[in-house]
């Protein structure tokens, strides 16, 4: 069976590896011009603490033995479900019994005026981070716009290289999606304090000045940041137009069942740009997941995909925090450990007697524990007074 994949990310990659280990006849198209490589450890390269070939994570060897023909540099235009060819941006045509989409996501841009002047960048590629490696040295004065996970994560990576780095965030306290406002207090404070990150907050960034390069970053409440660069860290947007253009069912992520078929049976869809269940994930480990799902659907297993609950930790050294599930759902009980002297900090959320959410910040030890009860769905009642206090109470209680 000839399979065709199409993005060389960790879930297309993943998919073809394993397709081919069954003895089919797998391509892998990537639209980027590098070897397959570690997207989530990107930071080093931004720092400075790694150079791009210590990224890849398959080179032309390993492709090579696992049987896979893999096309770099081969972005696919078009795909024909009728005639199951697709068609690459220099006009070939490929061949295939099944394809498996895993185009990822683009990261966004906000429409701000000057957003496309030189020294306006995104952090989502081996090119993009070059680019930005290129632009900084010591002194240079950057905004990132952004302070969710990979917002923080460039900015400390960026200061690392002496760069003088304001994080700009619309919300009061950064990464709000995966923590209370007090983790958030205490995570600001020490990027402060150990990363030199400033922070503009609650701010909306208005307009990008410069007439042939970034002079400035004006913001809504008429402050004026000058920078030299802009790094626009404001989420990213599943990769869809392919799909959409071949007639498959779409919504925010192509449309995906259990077992990673979309709408047309043949042609499958993983990774970042799968909507499955109404959820389109934007972890590794998902996205791996459904590699492992979609190549069992290609050896004509009955493959489930089943979610487990999203995990967030900050790749910054010396900066423990983590969260899983749900944070601050309005209809729960919380359950709050708080010793911010000491750089520590617990919050658990509970519905109906289980653990639905988990903030920690300072000790991150506990967090495979709470995951797993997370997981289970398993009754905390019996251990709640303990709970905060991590697994090792739980086996003195
Ligand atoms: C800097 C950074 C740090 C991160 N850190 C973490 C982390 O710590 N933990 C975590 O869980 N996640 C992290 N992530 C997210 C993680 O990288 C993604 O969840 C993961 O890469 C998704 O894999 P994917 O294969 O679905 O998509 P992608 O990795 O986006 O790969 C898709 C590939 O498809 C290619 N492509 C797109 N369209 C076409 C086309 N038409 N033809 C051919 N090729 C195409 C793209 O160029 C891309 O190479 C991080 C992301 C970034 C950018």
């Amino acid at each position: 069976m000839r399979v065709l994949v199409i993005g060389a990310g960790p879930a297309g990659t993943r998919c073809a590896e394993r397709a081919a280990a069954a003895g089919m006849s797998v391509t892998l198209c990537g639209a980027e011009p590098a070897l397959p490589y570690d997207r989530v450890a990107l930071g080093k390269v931004l720092s400075g603490q790694a150079d791009p070939p210590a990224l890849i994570s398959h080179d032309a060897a390993r492709l090579c033995h696992a049987g896979i023909t893999y096309r770099p540099a081969t972005r696919i235009t078009a795909l024909d479900v009728a005639s199951r060819t697709a068609t690459t941006a220099r006009g070939e045509t490929l061949p295939f019994d099944r394809a498996v989409i895993a185009t990822g996501s683009d990261a966004l841009r906000l429409p701000l005026p000057g957003a496309d002047l030189p020294g306006v960048h995104v952090y989502r590629s081996i090119g993009d981070v070059l680019a930005l490696r290129r632009s900084v040295t010591t002194g240079t004065r950057v905004a990132v716009i952004g302070g969710g996970l990979l917002g923080l994560e460039a900015a400390a990576c960026l200061s690392q290289r002496g760069a003088r780095v304001t994080v700009v965030h619309a919300v009061g306290w950064p990464m709000e999606r995966q923590l209370d406002p007090a983790a958030g207090a205490l995570l600001a404070k020490q990027l402060g304090a150990a990363r030199r990150l400033s922070f503009a907050m609650p701010a909306k960034s208005e307009a990008i000045e410069g007439e042939t390069h970034v002079r400035a970053l004006r913001l809504a409440d008429g402050r004026r940041l000058p920078c030299d660069l802009v790094v626009m860290a404001v989420g990213v947007r599943p990769s869809i137009a392919l799909a959409r253009a071949a007639g498959l069912d779409v919504a925010r992520g192509i449309v995906v069942d259990d077992a990673m078929r979309s709408s047309a049976p043949e042609i499958l869809a993983i990774g970042e740009c799968a909507e499955h269940r109404g959820v389109v994930c934007g972890l590794v480990a998902p996205a791996l997941a459904m590699a492992e799902t979609a190549a069992a659907t290609l050896r004509g297993e009955a493959a489930t995909y089943a979610p487990r609950p999203d995990t967030a930790a900050l790749k910054v050294s010396g900066i423990d925090v983590w969260s899983a599930g749900e944070i601050e759902p309005a209809d729960a009980e919380a359950i709050t450990l708080s010793d911010t002297s000491a750089g520590r900090y617990r919050r658990l959320w509970l519905r109906g007697g289980r653990l639905i959410g988990a903030v920690l910040y300072g000790d991150t030890a506990d967090a495979p524990f709470y995951l797993s009860l997370m997981a289970d769905g398993r009754d905390v009642g019996a251990i709640r007074a303990m709970l905060p206090f991590g697994l090792a109470f739980q086996d003195a209680a």
